[in-house]
Order: C-alpha cells, then sequence, then structure tokens
C-alpha cells in the first residue's frame, strides 16, 4: 500500500497459556507503545484467555 509510512505495525498475538500463535492483528505505535494484551479465543485452550504480542 502506498501512502503514510511507520504508524501501522502487524503483531503477532499468541496465547500466554499454551503459546500457541493464535492472531495477527495491526496496532498503531502511538496509542500502543508497548505490547498489547487482549482476550481471544484460543483453539488450543477452547477457550477465551489473555494473548500477548509477541516480537
Ligand atoms: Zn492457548
Amino acid at each position: 500500500m502506498a501512502g503514510k509510512k511507520g504508524v501501522r505495525l502487524v503483531v503477532t498475538m499468541s496465547c500466554t497459556e499454551c503459546k500457541e500463535r493464535n492472531y495477527l492483528t495491526e496496532k498503531n505505535k502511538r496509542n500502543d507503545p508497548g505490547r498489547i494484551e487482549l482476550n481471544k479465543f484460543c483453539r488450543r485452550c477452547r477457550k477465551h484467555t489473555l494473548h500477548r504480542e509477541v516480537r
């Protein structure tokens, strides 16, 4: 995509319980300077767990 650069970043979200990498998401570096955490459904755990950004 052409245009503005830099602020949107694709990050991988991994389950904090089983460490499975379940989701890709985008974050805005200005809004989320640190690691982001989201409650998402984990297929391996079969429940909603906390997912944390991995690098
Ligand atoms: Zn899990």
